[in-house]
Parts: structure tokens; sequence; C-alpha cells
């Protein structure tokens, strides 16, 4: 039987509740596909482990996680503590440890759900966009002078290094050949950003001449964001800097039609350290204890971290459980207009995974 080691950390807010709701659907799936087995071990980090030790996890953190197949991650932020401090204390200390370089963000919209799109059918909107996640704008480089001077100048410098874009561009067409349409969209600004941007074109065309099969069109990050709107139906992989595409998946996120849909894999495609699997909404504290986040971003994430893990039978009958639930009539959360409450959610989908045997 094939084993599969997972390290999950709920940490923070509704992170505790959709990864507990996630791993009760993981069990469901490995019992009923009978040949792989998920071991998997819980870690309590996140902010009250700050609160009680001063770290966000402890200090050989990363090494406790290095021999693990997968991470399958909550959400990370608290109403009380600064997000400098929680986010870099644990998430991305963990997308920079294990060099994740490739941050994968399908957008899809899922049969049942109605998304802001007007008209729009679940075929139209099926694309990924890929965020490169290890420099670029949030390398944190730059400084102040003359500070509250009235001369005051901040510069904030992005980085962009010949092989980060060449391996994230690679990923990128990598992932078009597995998909139907091959075909890549390059995000760039280069008609205003003359340095890093031109680079971004520049190793575009060589990685392009290398993977003849895949169709590419440059887009302008601005462009970008009226065409996911008016047509994207003609987006297939969305490829893009780490700012850029933070900005465009949060509008691909509302297009699926609830942030409590849209899922996330970190993923280091060396596979010398373990990739990280979350939803990307946050800790959502105004929600958080009352039972009503929503968990299928976290099943979703799930199925891709199935995948990753080689289990891409498992992967797809998860995600047709999914479209069950929300192509039935099933009453869905509250954020997506209906009054289920997420366990009602997860037995459902349990429940959808069973019918399929
Ligand atoms: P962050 O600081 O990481 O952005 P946050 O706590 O601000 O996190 P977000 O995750 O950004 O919260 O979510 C914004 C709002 O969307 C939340 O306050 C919540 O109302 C809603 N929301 C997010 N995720 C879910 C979910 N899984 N189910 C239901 N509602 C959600
Ligand atoms: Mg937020």
């Amino acid at each position: 039987m094939r084993q599969h080691s997972i390290a999950a950390i709920p940490a923070d807010g509704i992170g505790k509740e959709v990864i507990a709701a996630g791993l009760q659907v993981l069990a469901e799936l490995e019992r009923r596909c009978g040949d792989f087995r998920l071991a998997v071990t819980e870690f309590p980090w996140g902010s009250d482990f700050y609160r009680q030790t001063g770290r966000m996890m402890p200090a050989d953190g990363l090494d406790t996680l290095r021999g693990f197949d997968a991470i399958y991650f909550g959400a990370v932020g608290d109403p009380g503590l600064p997000d400098d401090l929680t986010l870099w204390g644990l998430r991305l200390a963990i997308c920079q440890g294990f060099d994740q370089y490739a941050n994968v963000r399908p957008v899809r919209l899922l049969p049942g759900i109605a998304g802001p799109l007007r008209n729009a059918r679940p075929e139209d909107v099926d694309f990924v966009i890929v965020r490169e996640n290890s420099e670029g704008e949030y390398s944190g480089n730059g400084g102040r002078t003359h500070r509250g001077q009235p001369e005051e100048v901040a510069t904030e410098t992005s980085i962009f290094t010949r092989t980060g874009v060449r391996r994230i561009m690679e990923f990128a067409f990598r992932l078009a050949m597995t998909r139907t349409r091959r075909q890549v969209s390059v995000v760039t600004k280069s008609n205003a950003q003359r340095h890093g941007m031109v680079l971004w074109d520049e190793i575009a065309a060589e990685v392009a001449a290398a993977f003849p099969e895949v169709a590419v069109d440059k887009v302008l990050v601005d462009a970008m964001t009226t065409r996911m709107v008016l047509k994207p139906e003609s987006l297939d992989v969305v490829v893009a800097t780490n700012l850029h595409a933070d900005i465009l998946s949060d509008l691909g996120a509302a297009l699926a039609g609830s942030l409590g849909i849209a899922p996330t894999a970190n993923i280091d495609p060396s596979r010398r350290y373990p990739s990280m699997f979350e939803p990307i909404h946050g800790s959502a504290f105004d929600i958080a204890g009352k039972g009503i986040a929503n968990p299928l971003a976290t099943f979703w994430t799930g199925a891709m971290m199935l995948e990753h893990l080689g289990e891409a039978p498992a992967a797809a009958r998860l995600m047709r459980a999914i479209e069950q639930v929300t192509g039935g009539n099933f009453p869905l959360t509250p954020d997506l207009g209906g009054t289920s409450t997420t366990q009602e959610i997860t037995a459902a989908v349990c429940s959808a995974i069973r019918r399929e045997a």
C-alpha cells in the first residue's frame, strides 16, 4: 500500500475548522479508495502557540517538517498580533525555507455556483494562475531616507533573477502541457517597467521556443484584469510576478464565487522539500468559532495535494464529490448564500465520495 506522510498545520481562526473538515474528507477517501494511506501528524503551531512560547513554530520547525511528503495548511493571522510576525513566523518561513517558488491558483467556476459574471458557464471560467513566489516585488529591498521630513524618499526595489524567472516560466509551460488548451499567457508591465519586466518578456520568448506545442500570448497586467472579467474563456495558464499574480488571484477568487472556494498550492517543483497546500483565504476571525466557514477551498486544495502525491484517481474522485455537492440542490455555507454549516458540507462531500464507489 502506498503511504504518504502529511504534516497538518491548522494554525489560526477558521484554519482550525477547515483543516479538521479537510482531514475528515481525506480519511473518507482513504477508506473508500483503499490503495493508499495518509499518515497525518498535526502540529499546533500558530498564534496560540506564539502566546505560549514566544514563537509561531519551534526553532527547529522546518527540520521537523522536512521529512514529510506534503504540508496541509489552514490559515494564519490573529487580530491581536502584527501580520508581519504571524505571516513571517510561520507561513512565509515555510514557503521560503522549502523554496516553494511556484504558487498555483486554479480559478474555476464550479457547477451550481453563481459567480459575479452574468451568463458565465462553468466551462467559461477554467484557468490557473501561476504566481512567482520567491522574489520580485516582495523581496523586501529598499529603504527610506529623511524619515518624516518633507524631502523623504522611499524606494521599493524588485529583484528579478534570470534563474528565478526562468524556473517559474518553465513551470508554467510544463503545466500547460498537461492541460487540453496548452496556452500560456505571460503577464508583465514591460511598457512601463523597463528592466525586470523586459527580462520576463525575454525569458518568456526563450522558454516558449522550447515548447513549440504551447501557444503563448503576452498580456499587460492592466489588460489582464479586464480580460479575466470579459473573456475568461480565452485563458488557460496565466503566469505572473509575485505582486501581479497576488492581485490577479484575488480577482480570480472573486470570479469563482467566494474566497471560501479558492485553493492554492505552494510547490517546490524540484521535490527536494515538501510542498504546501492551503486555502487562499485567511483566518477570518469575524466568523471563527461559529462553525460556518466554507471548507470547500480546503477540500479542493486537498485534491491538489493528492494529485501532487501521485494519487490522481483519488484527487479526481474528491473533485467529483465537491462538484456533486455544489451542483446538487444541497444548501451551501452562508458565504455562498446558503444556510449549511461546515460540518453539514463535510458530511455531504463524504457521502458523495461514498456514493461514487
Ligand atoms: P487575511 O488577513 O489573511 O487576508 P482575513 O482574516 O482578513 O485574512 P480573509 O480570509 O481575507 O480574512 O477573508 C475576508 C472575509 O471573507 C472574512 O472576513 C470572511 O468573512 C470571508 N471568508 C473568508 N474565507 C471564508 C470561508 N472559508 N468561509 C466563509 N467566509 C469566508
Ligand atoms: Mg483579508
